[in-house]
């Protein structure tokens, strides 16, 4: 029965929500065309996901490479994703991920001995050592970005050429990349603005974003209507093809292993009780956050703008002891849960993490006020929902400069942590976003909800085909022939 046996993909994305949750994704797509999935990562996110996988997807095999990140410089124990640290260790953490490199070759080597090579591997943006591994055992080798084009070509041109560094004057634009336009040093995360070439982010982005050209192509969580200039950059650059296949959204009953605060029911039934487009959801994204004054000046802003609700999912901000017990309303204004959530009952404050999926899809939901990382920003157009962008770190800035100047449904309320915002300055964006007699308000929605429908078409699969499933199909067939071809070649 050699002919039933299903093909295997080996699927590795890196350690942390917004980079597993893509993969996850595209691994049941991937399942669902008849393929065998190896899904790997460390202990600790494997567990998780065992909650996450439905019982139905009997294809998706989950495989444990160990990690200490006590055994690295700088991490506390135990720490296996993203979320678990503050933003300055995650250099130490992306450092510590090259020591994966041995096990993962031990683990595809394994593969091939048994008679049971993957067609591809697929592997995250902070893996490009994974290119060279699987070159040399003879694999397809494919790199996923969960990321889209325009924002990770303006970091990947960002990283190797540090334009800002040689420039005296707060504008620069990218030297091979000059279609983006003018960039502002209040675009850049923290680790670009601290980066002379040869600290750790330098060293760490040069190496692995240099190793990219090894591999055999890109794929994007992106649509390519959307994303053209970005997808294009790529293509020019590593001169590989680039398959634009998204947006692969991680359907809500696959979300189980991280606990929402609060049920889905209850955010929807308390949805239900609020008119058409009358809530804005705020969520900085499952490791990002604001700091504690911006936390004030956003709360006095949501209590001013009396018929706007909110579900606002807050998270501990910056330089909060992360071992410490967090209660959110020891961090807002003095009595504003009582006045604003439980008197006027406009709002819902949930604790750390939110069914993102299940808000935003409701009616009543009328912007998302979002740190515009780029699941988060699919979820939203997906649903016609117009953002509010606030961007604190790596694409997400460069992100909300492609929502606004070329898509034009996002408005930028904020940059960064450090940025000292003013409520008034929120209420004004807010305002302007979501009120009912707002041009600009208009203008957004009806462009949010044409970008909707296009995503829509790229993924219709009946007697149209739409460009994302083509691209999903050209990248299969990517891969299948380089299996025919290898056995040519053994034969
Ligand atoms: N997410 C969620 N609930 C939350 C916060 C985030 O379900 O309260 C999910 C969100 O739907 C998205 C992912 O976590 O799929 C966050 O990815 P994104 O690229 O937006 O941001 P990142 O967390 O990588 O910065």
């Amino acid at each position: 029965m050699a002919e039933n046996k299903k093909e295997t993909i080996v699927m590795f994305p890196f350690m942390g929500q917004g980079h597993i949750i893509p993969f996850l994704a595209l691994s049941l797509q991937l399942e669902q065309k008849g393929f065998s999935i190896i899904f790997v990562n460390t202990p600790v996110n494997i567990k998780k996901l065992r909650q996450s996988i439905p019982p139905s997807s009997s294809a998706i095999h989950l495989r444990e490479i160990p990690f200490h990140s006590s055994d690295h410089h700088g991490l506390p124990p135990h720490v296996e994703n993203l979320d678990a640290l503050p933003y300055p260790l995650v250099i130490n953490f992306l450092q510590a991920s090259r020591s994966l490199k041995p096990l993962f070759t031990s683990l595809l080597s394994d593969l091939i001995r048994a008679g049971d090579p993957p067609i591809v591997v697929v592997t995250d943006i902070f893996f490009g050592w994974s290119a060279e591994v699987a070159n040399e055992l003879g694999l397809f080798h494919v790199i996923f970005s969960g990321a889209g084009g325009f924002g990770l070509a303006c970091y990947y041109s960002t990283w190797l050429n540090l334009p800002h560094r040689k420039t005296e004057l707060p504008e620069f634009s990218l030297p091979d990349f000059p279609e983006a336009g003018k960039f502002h040093v209040t675009q850049l995360a923290a680790s670009y603005l601290a980066a002379d070439g040869d600290d750790p982010w330098s060293i760490f982005q040069r190496e692995n974003l240099s190793a990219w050209s090894k591999s055999d192509g890109v794929l994007f969580n992106s649509i390519s209507e959307l994303d053209k200039t970005g997808l294009a950059y790529f293509r020019r650059k590593l001169d590989r093809p680039v398959w634009a296949i998204g947006p692969v959204v991680l359907p809500a009953p696959a979300r189980s292993g991280k606990r929402p605060d609060i049920s889905a029911e209850k955010c929807i039934q308390w949805l239900d009780s609020k008119p058409l487009n009358s809530v804005l959801y705020i969520s900085f994204g499952s490791m990002n956050t604001i700091s504690a004054s911006q936390m004030m000046q956003l709360a006095k802003a949501l209590e001013q703008i009396m018929n706007i609700n909110f579900i606002w999912v807050v998270r501990p901000p910056l330089g909060f002891d992360i071992t410490a017990e967090f209660k959110a309303e020891e961090w807002l204004p003095e009595g504003f849960t009582e006045r604003v959530v439980q008197t006027q009952n406009r709002g819902l404050i949930v604790s750390q993490w939110a069914p993102q999926l299940e808000i935003l899809s409701h009616k009543s939901v009328g912007a998302f006020l979002t740190h515009c990382g780029w699941n988060s920003v699919l979820e939203s157009l997906s649903q016609g929902v117009p953002l509010i962008g606030w961007p604190m770190a790596a694409e997400q800035f460069f992100n909300a400069k492609l929502l606004v100047e070329e898509v034009g449904v996002c408005l930028e309320v904020a940059r960064g942590t450090s940025f000292e915002v003013r409520c008034e300055d929120i209420v004004d964006k807010i305002e302007k976003v979501m009120k009912g007699d707002s041009v600009k308000g208009m203008k957004m929605r009806k462009r949010a909800g044409e970008v909707k429908e296009m995503i829509r078409d790229a993924v219709r699969n009946d007697e149209v085909k739409g460009c994302s499933v083509k691209a999903m199909d050209d990248f299969l067939d990517a891969a299948l022939l380089r299996k025919e071809k290898t056995k040519l070649v053994s034969k």
